[in-house]
């Protein structure tokens, strides 16, 4: 049985991130996953990621009880199922961070920050709560879609992080602290770049990070960007994994196709789904998904600017022409034989298949193609016999006619 070691160390440093949201000594901010977390801890916010609170709704199936109280309140059942979850989570004061963490709920906000470089759906989401609590709410709104990210698009961005500082600096007590911030951009440079090697070390023959223990490793990428326990753990992460690696020690020892996983985990079935590839000697090695986590401009010497257009420049943010050539290049470093769409049906913004970018991709890279319908948290939506057939036919298929060399 493959086990990664560092596992344990990140349930240590998680647990202790949730602890610290309702110990009371710092003021809260609510922010998205990809959003100005480091601008908020600049100020000494605790930062809280109602995001990801649905992954876990999703991955412990409470989402399926909680969606319904969302819907009675008017929010339809084919919207965004982190939001649909998390706000029924929130109505039915059933939440698992009281299960799993002991915590009494979600920490209340003093502020509610988020980036539609996501989606729109973050916005209707985030005002819901910041209408409940009566908290200040501050919203960024990147232009979307583009092929390139110009400076005057970065500017724009920039200005609109500048307009937070006031609302910070007030609900904060702090006065902007200009050192500060840099120093969080940093530490946040340094984790992600780790975590970008950590990815990396999956292009190995015998990959040592599948994209199902990868949607648990990014944990810290996402809560604790920007402090030096992210850091830390993913140094540690890596250590072992480029050990692994080196030792030829990797999840499925000699994998018999390499496959991309692109869009959302489906995330109360990443055990049934990492089993499955397994089983068909498939090695699920790299994804959009655990990319996105990966800030690579970051630069602590020009903090406004590189955050800007990291934030902007992000996958999900992109034209079809820039995802296309994002993928071309992953297909290659990551020796990939087949790619797996998930097409997720309430969260389409992070769903590829529904304009044909398959077909045009088999035909500029030769890599096949499937598309699998389901949800990241609404299992509604999910049909398991005929995903399990889909694949197990996919995977057969990619294996009779791969070419070996
Ligand atoms: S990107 Fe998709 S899953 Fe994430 S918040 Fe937006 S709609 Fe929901």
């Amino acid at each position: 049985m493959y086990k990664i070691k560092a596992t344990e160390r990140m349930k240590e440093i998680m647990g202790a991130y949730f602890r610290s949201l309702e110990s009371g000594e710092k003021k809260v901010a609510w922010c998205t996953s990809v959003g100005p977390a480091e601008l908020l801890r600049s100020f000494g916010f605790e930062v809280y990621f109602p995001e990801n609170h649905g992954a876990l709704l999703g991955a412990t199936r409470a989402a399926m009880d909680c969606i319904p109280e969302a819907v009675k309140c008017g929010y339809s059942g084919h919207v965004c199922s982190y939001t649909t979850a998390d706000i029924g989570a929130f109505l039915k004061k059933n939440s698992p961070l009281q299960t799993h963490y002991g915590m009494a709920g979600a920490p209340k906000p003093d502020l509610i920050a988020y980036n539609t470089n996501q989606c729109r759906e973050v916005e209707d989401w985030f005002h819901f709560y910041a209408d409940h609590f009566g908290c200040p709410i501050v919203g960024i709104h990147p232009p979307r879609h583009l092929d390139e990210v110009s400076d005057d698009e970065v500017a724009l961005v920039v200005r609109q992080f500048q307009k937070m500082v006031p609302v910070c600096e007030q609900v904060s007590g702090h006065k902007f602290d200009p050192g500060r911030f840099r120093e969080v951009v940093r530490l946040s440079k340094e984790a992600t770049l780790l975590w970008q090697k950590v990815l990396k070390t999956s292009t190995a023959a015998a990959p040592p990070l599948s994209f199902f223990d990868g949607t648990i490793h990014m944990g810290p990428i996402v809560v604790l960007r920007g402090t030096q326990v992210a850091k830390d753990y993913y140094a540690l992460l890596l250590h072992e994994l480029e050990e692994n690696a080196r030792n030829g020690i990797g999840f499925l020892p000699q994998p018999r196709t390499r496959i991309f996983w692109e869009g959302m985990p489906i995330w109360g079935k990443l055990r049934m789904m990492s089993d499955l590839f397994a089983a068909n000697g498939a090695a699920v090695v790299a994804s959009t998904y655990c990319s996105s986590w990966v800030f690579d401009q970051f630069d602590e010497d020009d903090p406004w600017y590189s955050t800007a257009r990291a934030y902007t420049e992000i996958f999900i943010n992109r034209s079809e022409k820039a995802k296309m050539a994002m993928l071309t290049d992953w297909f290659g470093e990551y020796h990939i034989d087949g790619i797996v769409y998930h097409d997720s049906k309430t969260c389409f913004n992070n769903s590829n298949a529904r304009f044909g970018m398959p077909q045009r991709l088999r035909e500029r890279t030769g890599v096949p193609a499937l598309v699998i319908e389901g949800d990241l948290c609404d299992l509604r939506f999910f049909s398991e016999g005929q995903s399990i057939t889909k694949i197990e036919t996919f995977l057969e298929q990619l294996e009779a006619n791969k070419i070996y060399v």
